[in-house]
């Protein structure tokens, strides 16, 4: 069974295929800059294998129907592709961000699922369009082959109304759909599955903070397997501070920058979702500069760093008292699995809670999943590496029934 997984973005198409007989990855790569002057591509065949090969060039790609025809030509290269044909792909899953109340589960993609999709868009405007477009060229092109729609927000619609919903004038859900939808719902899910996996129990029956700090950042509280809360929002804006957004701010900041400076709505969104965060407070916002800029005295980036950590500290907090009893929190995705100075602060203080790290265990990038909490703790403490692409793949062949 092979699977091409498809993140059909507004300017750029990522894609994995991945060999479910041993959940090998065959290839990846990634289309960007599509409809710019210039654009680029990356492949790899085989990656982290002896067989490995790798292309990367640059080369205008004027839309998306472009990007997707190169994508075909890679992976079926007699060079550096890895199929002989795209007759060979048992599904295509794309990974759609807005599923709005109408998706709980993954769907195999027909006009109505498609119609759904669209009806999404004023709740999803950045992502649903090219998600949708990534479909609509995907079923081009793979004509006989089963397109699957996996949605971000899935994961997170088993929240109790009480935590999905803001204290807002009611029209406002019943007419604009304005609740708290969350995101990154398929690596908490891949998280939540593999932690019960690790933690010897069933997934019905786990307790969990899930923490995924990437360059976006969400965390879910899980319940008996299943999402009770999680701090994302409407967008991927709210919640934890990333690199770029702000998370969390007071609401009527907007209505004051927006009079003391005369900025429109579309230039506060601008400032809020990438101004903001750790750039913002910093002007850098890949955790590793900011690791470099602490070392050499910056103040201003361990002052990021603090506030990044410290609202996270926070939310696990928060999400302890709406879990109960905790078996284990869980580190994932870029920070997460390498960072271990973040993992260390976050957990330092939280003993109260249960939650005592091991600086030993914890010590060093973490590449398979590894308990890094002390013998003393109540709390498991977790790092679990995602895999977005995976858990979409699982998922295709699981609703196609393959
Ligand atoms: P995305 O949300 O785009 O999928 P990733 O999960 O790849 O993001 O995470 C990107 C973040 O991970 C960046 O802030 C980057 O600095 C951070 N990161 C990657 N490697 C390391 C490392 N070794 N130490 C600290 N942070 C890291």
């Amino acid at each position: 069974m092979k699977v091409l997984v498809i993140n059909s973005g507004s300017s750029s198409l990522k894609y994995q295929l991945l060999n479910m007989e041993n959940e090998a990855v065959m290839a990846t790569g990634l289309v960007e800059r599509i409809g710019e002057t210039m654009g680029a591509v990356k492949h790899e065949a085989n990656p982290d294998t002896d067989a490995e090969k790798k292309v990367s060039r640059e080369e205008a790609v004027p839309d998306h129907k472009t990007a997707m025809h190169m994508v075909v030509d890679m992976i079926t290269d007699a060079e550096v592709g890895v199929i002989a044909s795209t007759s060979e792909i048992d599904a295509v899953g794309h990974r759609v961000l807005q599923g709005g109340e109408d998706f709980t589960k993954p769907c195999v993609v027909t006009p109505e699922i498609k119609d759904a999709i669209r009806a999404n868009i004023p709740i999803g405007p950045l992502h649903n369009p090219a998600n949708l477009m990534g479909i609509e060229v995907a079923e081009e092109l793979f004509e006989n082959v089963p397109q699957v729609a996996v949605f971000d927000t899935e994961f997170h619609q088993t929240m109790p109304k009480k935590a999905f919903l803001y204290p807002l004038p009611y029209e406002m859900y019943t007419e604009l759909r304005v609740r708290r939808y969350g995101f990154h719902g398929t690596s908490h899910k891949y998280i939540t599955k593999q932690a019960a996996k690790q933690l010897g129990k069933a997934k019905d029956d786990v307790n969990l903070i899930t923490i995924h700090l990437g360059n976006g950042c969400s965390m879910a509280a899980v319940k008996n397997g299943k999402c009770v809360d999680t701090t994302m929002g409407l967008t991927p804006l709210e919640g934890l501070m990333m690199g770029t957004r702000s998370g969390d701010i007071d609401p009527s900041i907007c209505a004051y920058v927006a009079e003391q400076k005369g900025m429109t709505p579309k230039e506060i969104d601008n400032m809020l979702n990438k101004q903001s965060g750790l750039k913002g407070v910093c002007g850098l916002n890949d955790m590793r500069d900011i690791h470099s800029a602490v070392d050499n005295g910056n103040e201003q980036a361990r002052l990021a760093l603090d506030m990044f950590v410290y609202r996270i500290k926070k939310y696990v907090g928060a999400f302890a008292a709406v879990v109960g009893n905790l078996d284990a929190i869980v580190f994932t995705a870029g920070i997460g699995e390498n960072d271990d100075i973040v993992r260390q602060e976050v957990c330092e203080g939280l003993e109260g809670l249960g939650i005592v790290i091991d600086t030993e265990r914890n010590a060093g990038r973490v590449k398979k999943a590894k308990a890094i909490g002390s013998d003393d703790g109540r709390v498991a403490i977790w790092v679990i590496p995602t895999n977005e692409e995976l858990e979409i793949a699982q998922e295709s062949l699981e609703v196609l029934g393959k």
